[in-house]
């Protein structure tokens, strides 16, 4: 469920239009619902907490799918800790007040100086995802003089997810150790004593629409537990990552939180672990639009409509590079039968291309179109390609909206830049 919706034959977010939005900021811009947030995060939250034998899981937002201070903010005062996975998502985490306790730090290729940076903010657990990287912490920790918590990220070779590129589970991906390796890692782990071995970490995709790949991972994770306990180690913590799978309009609706809840208790309940789990998408997806304004109509001789809006792939990548779809929605839809359009935008690349043969509400140059589910993985891919600026981001609560990113100025943007000494 969200709060974007028809009011008086115009698109809203909770009590305020789009278009209002629009004639305020400009377009394009991201727009944001605060009671679509809280209302994702609480549900999730709520079904897994609906079974005492999953315990009191930690809810570990997944910082990259949307990582704006005010995003983060308003999960943070809900309990929400943070999945983060560069130093940059650790100082964005703890400025918008999650606190360090409830910070994870994930990711296969961690520096040493974010490592440092981590260890000395006090996040809650490093996710090792190889062997080099454990050697790496050991020295880190050493020299900083902290002993972390310790997860080991294991590749439970169950690959799943919305397309290749978003699949992570799979043996042939770069992400995790094999089971063996884990097993052989947790042994260093724990008994190398300037680290603290707690526990086992998964996250096999995102865009998962099926329970079954998410089923054999959890199997294959309360396994290793199992063995890695027979072995004599403690095993405290389990950490199922994320990667539920949310409507975009055009799939079969994915699996309830309830659902998800429901399978985990069965798989990992009463297994007497601390669970954590790192929902993204599932969070923020149907959460945010994306506003744009059709610069104009092009109808060609062959009768093939182009709608070119003022959004670009650079504001927008997922159709780009995942052939993603979003659902498109005039913002004020025109009486009339549907005609089919290509939705591009302006940079000059035919990948600039949002969809092909869309049927819509007719639309006229100026007109005010909404990228539905693009509050995940929107604009935190955004670039600045063609020199265009990044798009500002709203957020809105009830009646009121902040401007929650700006847009840079031209001036602001060209000033990042210098000319080398001698030109
Ligand atoms: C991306 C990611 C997530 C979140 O995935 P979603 O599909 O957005 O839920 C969680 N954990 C890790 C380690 C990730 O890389």
């Amino acid at each position: 469920m969200n709060h974007f919706d028809l009011r008086e034959g115009a698109l809203a977010c909770e009590s305020v239009s789009l278009a209002a939005i629009a004639r305020a900021v400009g377009t394009p811009v991201y727009v944001y619902s605060s009671a679509t947030l809280e209302r994702h995060y609480q549900v999730f939250r709520d079904a897994l907490t609906a079974h005492p034998a999953l315990g009191s899981p930690a809810i570990a937002y997944a910082v990259k799918a949307n990582s704006n201070l005010s995003v983060l903010a308003t999960l943070a005062r809900l309990g929400a800790g943070a999945d983060t996975v560069s130093q940059g998502e650790i100082r964005r985490a703890l400025a918008a007040g999650i606190p360090p306790e409830r910070i994870v730090f994930s990711g296969v290729g961690k520096t040493s100086e974010e490592l440092a940076f981590a260890l000395k903010a006090g996040v809650a657990q490093i996710n090792v995802e190889s062997e080099p990287e454990l050697k790496r912490l050991t020295g880190v920790a050493r020299a900083v003089g902290v002993r972390p918590a310790v997860v080991i990220r294991v590749n439970p070779d169950v690959g799943a997810g919305g397309h290749a590129k978003i699949s992570t589970g799979g043996h042939e991906s770069k992400f995790g150790v094999s089971l063996a390796e884990a097993e052989r890692l947790y042994r260093l782990a724990e008994t190398d004593d300037a680290l603290n071995a707690v526990g086992l970490a998964c996250h096999i995709g995102s865009q998962i629409t099926d329970l079954a790949p998410l089923e054999a991972a959890f199997g294959v994770m309360r396994d290793l537990v199992l063995r890695l306990r027979a072995q004599g180690w403690t095993v405290e913590r389990l950490d199922l990552g994320g990667g539920l799978g949310v409507s975009y309009f055009n799939n079969p609706e994915p699996p309830s939180p309830r659902a998800f809840a429901a399978m985990a208790a069965s798989v990992v309940g009463g297994l007497d672990v601390e669970l954590a789990f790192e929902p993204g998408r599932v969070i923020a997806a149907n959460a945010g639009v994306l506003v744009a304004r059709v610069i104009h109509v092009h109808e060609r001789p062959d009768g093939r409509r182009f709608a070119v809006l003022d959004a670009a792939m650079n504001d927008l990548i997922r159709p780009a590079m995942y052939e993603a779809y979003h659902d498109i929605r005039p913002v004020a839809p025109r009486p009339g039968a549907a005609v089919s359009y290509d939705v591009v935008g302006p940079v000059c690349e035919t990948g600039d291309t949002f969809t092909r043969d869309r049927l819509l509400a007719p639309l006229e140059g100026d007109d005010l179109v909404a990228f539905m589910s693009a509050g995940a993985y929107g604009a935190v891919m955004s670039s600045e390609y063609n020199t265009r600026p990044l798009i500002p981001e709203v957020l809105v609560r009830g009646d009121a909206f902040a401007v929650v990113r700006a847009r840079p100025s031209y001036e602001e943007m060209l000033s990042r830049e210098t000319r080398a000494p001698w030109l």
